[in-house]
């Protein structure tokens, strides 16, 4: 079939709910993908931050195929090797206790506010606990991850939310002091907002939110779904602000392309929690999951992950700061790490637009927010790969 035959016979069968790029991607390599036609693209997306150790890693697939000749799935009945050693890395790689293993990141926030509403409950008996979640955030699109996702638009036409969520501005600590009182159970809130624009806590918000939780028997809870693993040049964003959450969440990046997510706490909240029978599911944390998440968390450190990130992250960010300089559209940049956004002028250019023209040069971005670029390279990203990037994208704002 030609890529448009396939593209066609997709519109027929998938349900519209998301405007495509008209390309099929077919195979990838390293940096870059192709498509069903043979062009080549360097990809500045990976997935939406997720396949951070570049396409047809051989360990990475040697590892997944010796899985699935062995065992995919066993249900959570029993207990399966890969998923122990996954989750002994992953709580050792983020600094947390425990972990519950996912399919998705929506499903980790769900799990991840059921574990603070049952904290809570059991500290108090009261039904009624509230939730501070931040304006602009993104958490996921099932209903318990929508409610505290700061985004009208998103939420409107699936009106009633769960209850209790209140929304505070996004660094502004005496705005999240203001919806704090004796309900309160939780703050949620991303290290580093990425769907709402790219934008980093300040140090003395993330810190400010720390203490607030801690003097009133607050759970903070971080979403590092899209800001965890490496992205940020630490493996854990929180890591650059010296504070720990009580209960985290991940997925994206931790399986590399294996869907997978997980929310872990600490010891003190996994305590008072969630007990035999509050919380399940089928496939979560399978054998298959389990292998992707344990080799993913050894090859980075085998391949040097973060130092790689901590380096050309610099180099990035200098080649961002120089296009600002030159181009009248852009405004800025924003991010920590490989998680960077230019911020467009978008009476004079559109995101979107730069987004297309991209494509068509053989460059994949993707946008952020109403004004933002977004940049989430594979984290085996090479100053070369910058260069051919900038390049591409030089084009594309002359244009
Ligand atoms: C992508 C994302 C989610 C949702 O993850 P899914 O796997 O798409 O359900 C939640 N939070 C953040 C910060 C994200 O970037």
């Amino acid at each position: 079939m030609s890529m448009q035959e396939i593209i066609n016979a997709g519109e027929e069968v998938l349900l519209h709910t998301y405007n495509r790029y008209p390309i099929v991607l077919d195979r990838g390599e390293g940096m870059y993908l192709y498509d069903a036609d043979g062009k080549k693209y360097l990809d500045f997306c990976a997935g939406i931050a997720v396949f951070a150790l570049g396409y047809n890693n051989p360990d990475y697939n040697d590892a997944i195929h010796a899985q699935v000749d062995k065992l995919l799935h066993t249900s959570n009945y029993y207990y399966s090797e890969p998923t122990i050693e996954a989750a002994k890395k992953l709580t050792e790689a983020t600094g947390m206790d425990r972990v519950f293993f996912t399919n998705s990141g929506a499903e980790a926030v769900e799990g991840a506010i059921k574990t603070a509403r049952k904290y809570a409950y059991l500290k108090d008996g009261s039904t009624d606990h509230e939730i501070i979640a931040m304006k602009h955030s993104f958490h996921g699109r099932t209903m318990g991850a929508l409610s505290v996702t700061g985004n009208e638009k998103y939420q409107q036409p699936f009106m009633p939310m769960i209850g209790n969520i209140r929304f505070a501005d996004f660094n502004d600590l005496s705005s999240v002091k203001a919806l704090v009182n004796d309900k309160t159970c939780a703050i949620i809130l991303e290290t580093l907002q990425g769907e709402g624009g790219i934008h980093p806590a300040d140090p003395y918000f993330l810190k400010g939110i720390r203490k607030l939780c801690d003097d009133n028997g607050i759970l903070l809870i971080l979403d590092e779904i899209q800001c965890g693993m490496g992205r940020s040049g630490k493996m854990f964003a929180f890591e650059h602000y010296g504070i720990k959450p009580d209960i985290l969440t991940v997925a994206k990046a931790v399986g590399c392309g294996v869907p997978v997510g997980a929310f872990l706490m600490t010891e003190a909240v996994a305590k008072s929690s969630l007990v035999p029978g509050d919380h399940g599911t089928t496939y979560g944390g399978n054998p298959l999951a389990g292998c992707a998440v344990s080799t993913v968390l050894d090859l980075f450190r085998q391949n040097h992950i973060l130092e790689n990130v901590n380096e050309v992250s610099k180099y990035l960010t200098a080649q961002l700061e120089e296009l600002v300089m030159q181009h009248d559209c852009l405004i800025g940049h924003r991010g920590l790490g490989l998680m960077q956004g230019l911020i467009f002028d978008t009476n004079k250019l559109s995101p979107g637009e730069v987004v297309k023209r991209a494509l068509d040069k053989g460059l994949i971005l993707i946008t952020a927010g109403a004004d933002v670029v977004r940049f989430l390279p594979p984290l085996i990203v090479s100053k070369q790969h910058v260069d051919e990037m900038i390049e591409i994208l030089q084009k594309c704002l002359q244009e």
